[in-house]
């Protein structure tokens, strides 16, 4: 079966989705389980991903990447991830926040700091949630003060993708305490994680997407020069949403890529395990289930490509991209419970494909704005 079929793409994305079929094939999903198990970081496979340019493509071709659009990053996601979502998030991850710096950043900037990453010299993340404050952007506590022509870091940061491996870090600090305008009062900087007064490790283990890297990070007195300001001094917070909205329709590619591979497992093992001398694909019950997983997808992947195009183009982004995060990570959510039913027993043994998407797909329903905060954003943009 090709659940993830070609027909919705737009034209000029199948070759970079072909591409990714086929890197994942030879690649990724090979690995998942044994990445799964270790919890190492795939530091192989992103070489490889480097080397097949897959990886940090959406960097401008100015700046030595590939310049992808939003459409083939769509594709390219849900093709990494329906091989596995550890894995590709941490190929992903490797060029997390970039975007804030060649969208908003100046030349000198890129070219220190865009460009090595595009090469595969070096890796970035972007930290923004805090032990304190995840959902509320407008409340977080970080602060960055100026001080003669540096500015200095004090706080902390929690959840970081690439928080210990990245050589620099996009951290988005407060700036300002006005409380009449909450959303001016914070900024993006550029951190090199060498610098003094950066200190970072790892988070407790998870149980999903274990072959991605999360850490918690603290800033003490870290003093990084005024050049490292991204835009300028109060528009962190705009920055942050327009990057957020390209994020978010490529997370509901995560999630489409993770519920394709939960119909696929579940396809393949209902047609084999026999009960009552049948196999129990012959059971209406679970053609009904079946048939509730593929139309659950059809709807999400067709409102995913819809707002992709919606956000491409700018038009009501913030609205779209909240719809298809929400629909495309809840769907999967629900694709793979139902794959686990059909799986019986098995279902919960470690090693089973299903059971490692079951677990990945609870991940996209929280990062980059959990659901809850999807539903206030889509209900205030209605248009
Ligand atoms: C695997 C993983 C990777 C991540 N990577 C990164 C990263 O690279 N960089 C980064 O900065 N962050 C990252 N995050 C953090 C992620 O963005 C936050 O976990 C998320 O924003 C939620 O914040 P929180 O966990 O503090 O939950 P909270 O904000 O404390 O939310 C707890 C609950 O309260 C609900 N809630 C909160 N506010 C509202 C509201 N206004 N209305 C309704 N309900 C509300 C939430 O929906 C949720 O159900 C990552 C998280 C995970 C799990």
């Amino acid at each position: 079966m090709n659940i993830l079929d070609d027909s919705i793409v737009p034209e000029h994305a199948r070759a970079i989705k072909s591409d990714a079929r086929e890197f994942a094939n030879e690649y990724i999903m090979p690995s998942a389980a044994e990445y799964y198990d270790s919890g190492e970081y795939p530091w192989d496979i992103l070489e490889a991903g480097y080397e097949a340019g897959l990886v940090a493509g959406d960097i401008p071709e100015e700046y030595g990447g590939r310049g992808l659009d939003l459409p083939q990053l769509l594709a390219l996601s849900e093709e990494l991830y329906r091989a596995d979502a550890g894995i590709a998030l941490t190929l992903q991850l490797a060029s997390f926040g970039c975007e804030i710096t060649y969208e908003y950043g100046s030349e000198e900037q890129c070219e220190e700091y865009i460009r090595p990453v595009a090469a595969g010299e070096q890796i970035s993340g972007l930290a923004v949630s805090e032990p304190e404050t995840g959902s509320d952007l407008a409340g977080m506590q970080t602060r960055a003060d100026k001080d003669g022509d540096e500015y200095v870091l004090n706080g902390e940061k929690y959840w970081i993708g690439n928080g210990v491996e990245a050589d620099w870090i996009t951290v988005y600090a407060r700036t300002g305490d006005d409380e009449d305008n909450r959303y001016g009062n914070h900024s993006l900087f550029i951190v090199p994680t060498d610098v003094d007064g950066y200190e970072a490790e790892h988070i407790p283990e998870k149980m999903a997407m274990r072959a991605s890297k999360q850490a918690h990070i603290t800033f003490e007195d870290c003093r990084i020069p005024e050049e490292n300001l991204i835009g300028y001094e109060g528009a962190g917070f705009m920055m942050l949403a327009d990057f957020f909205n390209h994020g978010r329709v490529i997370v509901s590619g995560h999630s489409l890529g993770m519920a394709a591979a939960a119909i696929e497992e579940t396809w393949e093992f209902t047609h084999g395990r026999k009960e009552f001398g049948r196999t129990i694909n012959e059971f209406q019950a679970v053609q009904h289930g079946l048939a509730d997983m593929v139309t659950e997808f059809e709807s999400a992947r067709a409102l995913a490509w819809r707002a992709c195009e919606k956000v491409h183009t700018d038009e009501n982004a913030g609205y779209w991209a909240a719809m298809t995060k929400t629909k495309a990570t809840e769907a999967a959510v629900e694709i793979a419970q139902q794959g686990m039913q059909f799986h019986g027993g098995r279902s919960v043994l470690t090693d089973r494909r299903i059971c490692r998407v079951f677990r990945d797909t609870r991940i996209p329903v929280i990062y980059e704005g959990t659901n809850e905060v999807q539903r206030n954003l889509i209900y205030r943009q209605v248009p």
